[in-house]
């Protein structure tokens, strides 16, 4: 698979300084190898906190209206002595990015940001320049700290705006206004943040197409380098998807759904944003180069409650790599690192070839280049054809699927639009 070269950094200004990379005095032989092949790691780290918790949400966050300066510090400390224990699977590597995700990792204060930033760049020193990115929610206090995040490291930011509109904002159970949204973004624009992102649903109850388009007009308006556009989902056990199973919810119809996510498709390609991968908009050089870790498969360490890593591949006992996942409560979490253990959720997931292929189809076909055959017969031993010859016809007839003269595959429009159908095919 092509990946950004160890040492071309992405074009995102700020980040972590390039270093000449250090010797590990403590690096095993294979590590030693990880460090002359060049090889590279993305570190996710997992903040919990958020104001409020939405009604649609299921990722692994707790209520924190205000976060106090002793719990940030001990989560912090956590983060760090949990970056301890696992440094060595993955050391010798170079830092290739470094994402703060959550929950709202803005409530974190900036001095823990840049706490963890030179934590990080010190265990994996990065051999060019490292994207780093902070997700930040609309709020007063989010928007003054700014600059403080932009000295702590922070050269990316991804604005969880979700919709411009206050009627759309309430029925989703967000904490902000427009208002706070137009102004965060205005402020990341003044801090001279120019990487700058923003998430926007769609699909949301009692949303109307001339209300998304007056959505995208307002997001096109800020020149966002990246936008990230998720259809709303239910999601089990929570409170959206009891009031969806008592039709309390006013979702749109099929074919409605189907219209607006063309609508945000053909708006945000008239702004010149392409769409690289299912949910992802970017101008050129801007596509998310963390992100992009996950879709190619490659090694992410994951640092807090409820963070999942993907451990490189260690041949022969690991030849297709493994997954763990953290517990996800806070608590639990920081009982065990702070117990000196490392706080996984049971034993790793070791992929043996048989789900790795798929994993290799269905994130790949994610991403608008799709699979390159010679790259997955590089790696399984035969092409995508002769592992999945019958589904590739069915979804091919269907007019799912493209394959091109070399075997190559990626997903039609119609695809996208039905992306859940072609990879339930191969999960
Ligand atoms: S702000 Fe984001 S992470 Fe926090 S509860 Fe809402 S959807 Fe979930």
């Amino acid at each position: 698979m092509k990946t950004r070269p160890a040492g071309e950094g992405p074009r995102y200004p700020g980040g972590v300084t390039p270093s000449a990379g250090r010797a590990d005095e403590s690096a095993t032989p294979s590590n030693a190898r990880a460090a002359e092949a060049g090889e590279d790691v993305g570190v996710y780290v997992h903040i919990p906190f958020c104001e409020r918790v939405c009604p649609y949400c299921d990722f692994a966050v707790v209520a924190t209206p205000r976060l106090a300066a002793q719990r940030d510090e001990r989560y912090t400390d956590a983060l760090l002595a949990e970056l301890s224990l696992r440094q060595p699977t993955f050391a010798g590597r170079a830092l290739a990015s470094l994402y703060f995700g959550g929950g709202t990792p803005s409530l974190l204060r900036p001095e823990s940001i840049a706490r963890v930033v030179e934590a990080v760049s010190n265990a994996f020193p990065p051999r060019g320049a490292v994207e780093v990115t902070l997700e930040v929610n609309p709020s007063t206090l989010e928007r003054e700290r700014l600059p403080a995040f932009r000295s702590a490291g922070v050269g990316r930011v991804s604005v969880g705006v979700q919709s411009f509109d206050d009627g759309v904002l309430k029925r989703l159970g967000r904490a902000h206004r427009a208002v706070e949204a137009h102004r965060t973004l205005e402020a990341c624009r003044a801090t001279g943040f120019d990487s700058l992102s923003m998430d926007l649903i769609y699909a949301a109850p009692g949303q109307s197409l001339e209300g998304l388009a007056r959505d995208l007009d307002a997001a096109i308006a800020f020149g966002p380098e990246h936008l990230s556009a998720y259809e709303l989902s239910i999601e089990p056990d929570t409170p959206f998807a009891t009031a969806a199973a008592r039709g309390q919810l006013d979702l749109p119809d099929e074919d409605t759904a189907v219209a607006l996510a063309e609508l945000v498709e053909a708006r945000l390609a008239e702004a010149g944003l392409s769409r690289y991968e299912i949910s992802s908009y970017a101008r050129p050089g801007f596509e998310a180069v963390h992100n992009r870790r996950y879709w190619r498969r490659k090694p992410v360490l994951g640092l807090g409650s409820g963070a999942v890593s993907n451990d490189p591949l260690a041949p022969p006992k690991r030849p297709f790599g493994a997954r763990v996942a953290n517990l996800r409560g806070s608590d639990a979490y920081l009982e065990c690192i702070e117990a000196g253990s490392t706080a996984e959720d049971g034993p790793a997931e070791v992929f043996d070839a048989a789900t790795a292929r798929g994993e290799a189809i269905f994130l790949g076909l994610r991403e608008r280049r799709g699979v390159e055959a010679a790259a997955f017969e590089a790696e399984f031993g035969a092409t995508p054809q002769v592992f999945y010859g019958a589904t590739l016809d069915t979804l091919a007839e269907q007019g799912l699927l493209t394959r091109s003269v070399h075997g190559d595959l990626a997903l039609t429009a119609r695809g996208r639009l039905l992306s859940d159908t072609v990879f339930a095919y191969f999960v």
